[in-house]
């Protein structure tokens, strides 16, 4: 059911087993799965819940608004509310409405490859493994209702009837693409029931202002709806009582809803990333360096046409660096495609990209408004020149051509593009990250936070099957510590 924030009377309190806050793939999959399993749930958002997600824009520019620093400068300056123009069709970065980004996400999926985890130069590691996550993986990508959750390249030659590509040094990486009714988290169903129909409580126009902990202990949320007007004022304030809580707002938002509660370590907000993209024509492949059956496993094509299952995904497939190469040459991952692309890459986490409050105050509630500096390096620059060069060896030898453009050519071009990645990230040392591997906050017994920005480092991967997955194990770990009422598994969700 769908309340309301103002129906919500001034200073009254709501108690709950568990308040997730903001209602994206992250908040809706973990309160889904508590609710099916009997915990009792209260999912707020801050965003109302209009028939279109522009029709939000115009209160997410006054409440996301900020400082954005470094290379936002000159490359995206507006990132915190709105595409920088001229960009408009690459991406929105962020969503202030029920459903949050998935409203306009790609649906595009791959889990993180076992390299990601791993501590090397440059790399801090996951403090859990890859294996730890396959289960997870598996209901996640029921969840997307994927078209199972094999994105090997031998599989998808079988499915597609294609053959695997030969490149020296660079594997061929399978990307499976959502059906379009599955990708909006506000709107689709869930094993016939929409998110609204199966969650006994969720609360929009309810926005989190301040997380009240001592002790180490949160003790309630305090929560303000807004009203109609233009610009729209604070209309109610009411407090949330919780055993224990989520914080799934996004990484820009997790970690300034941290900071500005004074909440967690001195890791909070550090090491934002993201998987820069460059301009859609900044690489140049071309020639017959891979046979057709090769390249129709790339284009997701069968020997009739492109490949669609029952509940509309597709597949598509790109050439990445091996795990042996990105270890040999230190460099993180990325992907090249045949014909003219983007680059995109993993970035190095790095302590002068982060979020900050700034000394400016939002005109509705007054609270401080986000920092939040980007910089790549010469860690990435490395990533670049290294793999491009590979890249243009691997196929040159095979009759291809490959064309790229110098470093400061391409950093000039770089975004976001969407995927927000650290800002809380995890680790078992509190002097090392902001959250722990059960994702709480460190130093507070009932906070939890889900989403990517828990996540240390981003592979190269898209990140929200890697976000719903570690949202299912996170509402695993929530019921094992409340006392499990009955078992938490998406089958539950085939039963209902
Ligand atoms: C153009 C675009 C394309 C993308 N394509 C892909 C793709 O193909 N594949 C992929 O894996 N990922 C993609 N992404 C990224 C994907 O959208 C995000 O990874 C995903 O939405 C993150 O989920 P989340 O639940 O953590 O956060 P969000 O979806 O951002 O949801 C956070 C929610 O928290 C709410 N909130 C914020 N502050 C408060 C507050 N104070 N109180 C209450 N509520 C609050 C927000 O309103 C929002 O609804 C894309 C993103 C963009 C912008």
């Amino acid at each position: 059911m769908i309340l309301d924030g103002r129906d919500i009377g001034d200073g009254g309190v709501i108690a709950t087993q568990v308040c997730i806050v903001g209602s994206g793939p992250a908040g809706i999959t973990a309160a889904l799965l508590l609710q099916k399993a009997g915990y009792k749930v209260v999912l707020i958002e801050g965003g109302r819940n209009p028939g279109y997600y522009q029709e939000s824009w115009a209160e997410k520019n006054l409440l996301y608004a900020g400082q954005a620093e470094g290379l936002f400068t000159t490359n995206e300056p507006d990132f915190l509310i709105q595409p920088y123009a001229g960009q408009s069709a690459r991406g929105w970065e962020r969503e202030r409405v029920y459903g949050g980004t998935s409203t306009h996400w790609g649906g595009q999926t791959r889990p993180l490859d076992p390299i990601t985890f791993e501590a090397r130069p440059g790399f801090p590691g996951w403090p859990i493994t890859y294996e730890d996550l396959i289960p997870y993986y598996a209901q996640a990508a029921k969840l997307c209702v994927l078209h199972g959750d094999d994105f090997s390249a031998d599989y998808w030659a079988g499915v597609l009837s294609a053959e695997v590509p030969d490149i020296a040094g660079f594997d061929t990486e399978m990307y499976q693409f959502m059906g379009g009714a599955y990708t909006n988290f506000a709107t689709r169903t869930f094993d016939g029931v929409t998110a609204a129909e199966a969650i006994a409580e969720i609360i929009v126009n309810a926005t989190l202002l301040e997380i009240q902990h001592a002790g180490g202990v949160v003790q309630g949320l305090r929560v303000a709806s807004l009203d109609t007007s233009f610009p729209p004022a604070k209309a109610t304030e009411f407090t949330i009582t919780a055993d224990v809580y989520v914080l799934a707002c996004g990484a820009v938002e997790n970690a300034r809803q941290l900071l500005l509660s004074e909440a967690g370590n001195d890791q909070v907000g550090r090491y934002f990333q993201c998987h820069p993209l460059s301009g859609g024509s900044a690489l140049s492949v071309s020639g017959n360096f891979i046979s057709p059956a090769a390249m129709r496993l790339i284009k997701g094509q069968t020997p009739t046409g492109t490949w669609t299952d029952d509940n509309g995904v597709t597949v598509q497939g790109r050439f990445s660096p091996s795990a042996d190469i990105q270890r040999q040459y230190g460099i993180g991952s990325c992907w090249f495609r045949p014909y003219t692309s983007s680059y995109y890459f993993e970035m190095r986490p790095n302590d002068e990209s982060r979020i900050t409050l700034a000394d400016t105050v939002d005109p509705v509630f007054g609270q401080p408004q986000t920092r939040i500096r980007w910089e790549v390096g010469p860690g990435d620059q490395h990533t670049y020149e290294t793999s491009t060069l590979l890249f243009q060896e691997a196929i040159g030898a095979l009759g291809g051509q490959f064309y790229y453009p110098s470093w400061e050519d391409l950093k000039s071009q770089l975004i976001v593009n969407g995927h927000h990645i650290g800002t809380t990230r995890m680790s078992a040392d509190p002097a090392k990250g902001a959250v722990d591997a059960d994702l709480r906050v460190h130093g507070l017994d009932n906070l939890y936070v889900a989403g990517s920005s828990v996540f240390p480092q981003g592979g190269i991967s898209n990140p929200t099957l890697t976000i719903v997955a570690l949202s299912v194990r996170l509402a695993e770990h929530l019921g094992e510590r409340l006392g499990r009422a009955r078992p938490l598994r998406t089958a539950e969700l085939e039963d209902a």
